[in-house]
Parts: structure tokens; sequence; C-alpha cells
């Protein structure tokens, strides 16, 4: 344990330690606190509601929230982050489970990813409950949360396409104990972004009681991040189907032509079956939609290109492999959801 890390205590705020506690000592801290990087910061506070965490980051600017620690924490030992302060979020068990709400479920942040792969939360939002289950090797989802996956907003992030598929909101905690909601996407994209002192509290996601699927691709076996991941979900109400596909960009891709036509062909007052055919072609459309072919380049430039023939005509044969990747994952996903 680092030597010059404690925690000091906050009358307002619940803490590991005492008042007394000396520096050098530390209490158990939030999941990820406890490890030896020289560089944590000296100063953690663990508030016991997500308002107080609000509170001790509007007191604290320089502070950082920490979750699971899965992400943060790996940044810290490695030096890309040097938080002169850290808000543990691990007590607040308000957004530790999740609760019904008009037809949604209002999923606490602090949701663990393991807590999320069990078969009642399986049972009510199949999709995520898959991509939890994939996140990463047990040590990962045991610590690892909801609300850092979107906060982190990695490209390879699991939850990310299964939120964009089901077009969730998130209810943003702020200063003042006031909540605003904004759509998933537009935090991902950067149309919206958290605010100073501003805290992700719970994610709201509709409850479309029909068949959804989430396939994840790796580059090697075992628990890994996703080379390519495509979330479906059949939504009957609004007689479409939604997909989204991760890792292929900077946040997930909605193939909003191909869930159009392959909506279209769905019979969603019958049998809801499609031909393999059929499957087969949304496949390969979400995947076009999602890796294009390259532009024309201009004339010129390709006159001159020293490797290529006809240069932008093709894509690099990597590129081609995970244009594939995608297609197959696209069509299994639909296929499975309509099975
Ligand atoms: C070995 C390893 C393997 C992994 N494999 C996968 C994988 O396969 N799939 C996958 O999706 N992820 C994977 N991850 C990434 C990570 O586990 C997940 O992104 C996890 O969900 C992050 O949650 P956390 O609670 O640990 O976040 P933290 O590390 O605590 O925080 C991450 C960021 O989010 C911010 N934050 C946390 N909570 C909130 C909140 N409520 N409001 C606002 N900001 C917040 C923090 O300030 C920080 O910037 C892996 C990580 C490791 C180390």
């Amino acid at each position: 344990m680092c030597q010059s890390c404690h925690v000091r205590a906050v009358s307002t705020y619940r803490t590991a330690g005492s008042d007394g506690q000396q520096p050098g000592t530390t209490g158990e801290g939030a999941a990820g606190l406890t490890t030896h990087a020289p560089q944590a910061a000296n100063t953690v506070t663990l508030p016991g509601s997500l308002d107080e965490a609000v509170e001790a980051l509007a007191a604290m600017p320089a502070a950082v929230p920490v979750a699971g620690g899965t992400d943060l924490m790996a940044a810290v030992n490695s030096g890309l982050l040097r938080p002169a302060a850290l808000v543990g979020l691990g007590r607040i068990s308000e957004i530790r489970g999740w609760q019904y709400q008009d037809g949604h479920a209002l999923l606490g942040a602090g949701l663990t990813h393991a807590r999320m792969g069990r078969p009642d939360f399986a049972a009510l939002i199949p999709a995520l409950a898959a991509a939890a289950r994939a996140a990463g090797p047990p040590q990962i989802r045991n610590a690892g949360t909801l609300g850092g996956n979107i906060a982190s907003a990695a490209p390879t992030g699991d939850a990310l396409p299964v939120l964009a598929a089901l077009e969730a909101t998130l209810i943003v905690a702020g200063p003042g104990g006031s909540r605003r909601e904004i759509p998933v996407g537009h935090l991902l994209a950067g149309f919206e972004m958290l605010g100073p002192g501003e805290l992700i509290g719970y994610v709201r996601v509709p409850l479309l009681h029909a068949p959804q699927t989430f396939l994840k691709a790796t580059g090697r076996t075992g628990p890994s991040r996703a080379t390519a991941s495509v979330a479906v979900v059949l939504d009957p109400a609004r007689r479409h189907v939604r997909c989204a596909v991760g890792a292929v960009a900077p946040m997930p891709l909605r193939p909003l032509d191909a869930e159009a036509w392959v909506s279209s062909l769905i019979d969603w007052d019958g049998e809801r079956t499609l031909a393999p055919e059929a499957c087969a072609a949304f496949g390969e459309y979400v995947a076009a939609a999602c890796i294009p072919d390259p532009a024309p380049e201009p004339v010129l430039e390709a006159a001159q290109s020293p490797q290529h023939g006809e240069p932008g005509t093709t894509l690099p044969p990597a590129v081609l492999h995970l244009r594939r990747t995608v297609a197959t994952l696209a069509r299994r996903a639909l296929g499975r959801a309509l099975a």
C-alpha cells in the first residue's frame, strides 16, 4: 500500500477510516482503491448518496469519481492519470440496483457486470446481460460498473452498442439535487457532455418484452476486448428492429437504413420469421453501412500512388475481414432474435 495514500475523513461523508486515522493507513475504500499505485490520489472521499457524491465533486473540482476502478486505476497505475483526489462511488447503495418505472427499467450506474449477468436481470434485458457476461474476466466483471463503462466510452465497451440499440437515456445527477436526462447516444457522440461535478446516476432502458441479442468477436480465445460487436433488439410495439455495431468506430453505429429495410420484411402480427437469405442480406447491409467502401480518390492522387493500380476502390484485407466479421455477427444476431 502506498505510504502517501490515506483516506481523509470528511464530516458529511462516510469514509473508510475515522477522523483519527493516521496517514499511511487506509480503510477498505472503494473497489480498486486498495492498489499499491504510488500515483494514486491522497484524498479519497466515500459518500453514501448520489447527492453527497455530487457535493464532494463540487467541493473539490480536481477530484475524479471512481466506481469499480477497473479503467481508472489502470490509468493511474500506468501513469496516464494523476487525480488529485478521488470520490468513490462504491458505497452509494441507491445506484447499485434497479427499479421499474413506467414500462422502463431504471438501472443504477453502480450495477456491476456480474450483477447484470445474473438470470433475473437477463430475463429483463437479455442483450445487456449478454454484454455484461462478455465484459472481461470475472475479476473485472465483479468490480466494473455500468456507469464506468458508459463514462469511459471506450469503443470496445460492451454495454454501449446494447444501450444504443435500446435507445437508453441517462439520468445525470448535478449540483443542488438537479437531474437531467440525455440520450446515451448524445453522450457517446459528444453532443452533450457531463458538466463539472455531474455524475451518471441511472440508465433508463425501455422494457421491450421481445427477443434481443448481443454477440461479440474477439481476437483470441478467452475473455477479451471486442474487435466487433453487434446488438439486435426487436421492438414489436414500434414494429422495428434496432441494431448497433460496437468496436469498429469510436462510438456505436446504428445502420438505420438496414434497420428500416429488415423491419419492413417482418410479419409483426405473424410468426416474425425471416428466410436465411434475408438474414444474410441484413448482415451484409449492416456491415457495408458501418464499414463503407472507400471514396474514390482524386484522379491526380490515383495516378501518383505508387502502391495500387486503382487506389481507393478496395478496402485493405484487415478491414475487409472486419467487415465480414460484422456481417456474420449481424446475420447471427438477427437470426437468433427471430428464432
Ligand atoms: C483487464 C480488463 C479487461 C476489460 N475487458 C472489458 C471488456 O471485455 N468489455 C468491456 O466493456 N470493458 C472491459 N474492460 C473495461 C472496464 O472494466 C469497464 O469499462 C468497466 O465497466 C468500467 O467500470 P468501472 O466501474 O470499473 O469504472 P471506473 O474505472 O471506476 O471509472 C471509469 C471512468 O468512468 C468515470 N465514472 C465512473 N462511474 C461514473 C459515474 N457514475 N458517473 C460519471 N463518471 C463515472 C470515472 O471517473 C472514470 O473516468 C476491461 C478492463 C480491464 C482492466
